[in-house]
């Protein structure tokens, strides 16, 4: 009896085909960071913490808070008694970095190494004499930290911005999430203001090749499924291009959201999921999907 319903339920809305995007899930900074503190979290079981959340992903906090690992910002370090202090994957401003290197505990810098060099060649621009434009959004982490390495008359610009005070020797970086389209709009308005222009394309390619390929499948699939945090950004941002592109679309954080009757008709679904999205998550996804009759083509 509980075989035959289990049938039924399988049968009701049979999804014959189901593809998980190859660029689902955590992009090379950030995996880099996790195993850094899962791997803390294994050794040092007490006064580990991350300066921020490390990713915007709850079901990992959440992994890391039952491990004892917790965010703190920058304000609560005097109130701690910190052993392990974890810097995440956007960096942070170089005055904050010295603060906590001499706060007497141990500092984890798992800035992602691209944004890292983003870092060195804003440093670099600055001892060179260079007026350095940082294109990019001037609220993001990542933003401020390049900023504190680029001197004082450092600009924050947008393919928009009025170019306003800019000196005749510019050197540009970017931020690592921008779009390339914007790097060349920027750099033809600022080479007719100006007599020397270096550039350092300080892009990680990581997001445009994750939205290229969700795009490409969302142009073929009748339903996506797009995997990770409510509040990251990124993969919003996946989730909305699906949505434009007019295709059903449904943002989850776990398997569990998922339902029966989304794939009602459906012949073809997409997976994707953000830069801060485990792979276990994407797997129960895929599972939860096939378990409703789904057949997996390209296993994740
Ligand atoms: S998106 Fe690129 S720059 Fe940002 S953390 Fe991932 S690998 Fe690093």
């Amino acid at each position: 009896m509980k075989k035959d319903a289990a049938k039924k339920k399988k049968t009701a809305h049979p999804v014959p085909v189901m593809r998980t995007a190859k660029r689902a899930g955590f992009c090379f900074g950030v995996k880099r960071a996790i195993d850094i503190t899962f791997d803390i979290a294994e050794k040092d079981k007490r006064g580990v913490f991350t300066l921020g959340p490390i990713i915007h992903n709850p079901q990992v906090i959440e992994k890391l808070r039952l491990k004892g690992i917790f965010a703190i910002g920058p304000d609560d370090i005097g109130g701690k008694k910190i052993k392990d202090l974890i810097i995440r994957t956007h960096g942070i401003p170089k005055q904050l970095y010295d603060k906590i290197s001499a706060g007497g505990f141990r500092v984890i810098d798992a800035t992602c190494p691209f944004v890292k060099k983003a870092q060195h060649y804003a440093k670099l621009l600055k001892e060179n004499g260079y007026q350095v434009v940082i294109l990019g959004d001037i609220d993001h982490p990542e933003v401020k930290g390049l900023m504190s390495y680029a001197g004082e008359d450092v600009m924050v610009v947008n393919e928009h911005s009025p170019l306003e005070g800019l000196r005749s020797k510019v050197g540009i970086i970017v931020q690592t999430t921008q779009p390339v389209e914007a790097l060349k709009k920027v750099l033809s308005r600022i080479i007719e203001r100006t007599k020397e222009v270096k550039v350092y394309n300080t892009i990680c390619n990581s997001t445009a090749l994750r939205l290229k390929e969700t795009e490409e499948m969302a142009r073929k699939a009748d339903v996506m499924v797009v995997v990770g945090g409510r509040n990251s950004a990124n993969t919003t941002q996946l989730a909305n291009l699906c949505r434009g592109l007019s295709v059903r679309t449904y943002h989850i954080e776990t398997a569990s959201e998922i339902r029966d009757e989304w794939f009602a008709g459906a012949k073809k679904v997409g997976i994707t999921a953000g830069a801060s999205t485990p792979d276990w998550l994407i797997i129960e996804v895929e599972k939860r999907i096939r378990d409703r009759g789904g057949e997996t083509r390209n296993g994740h």
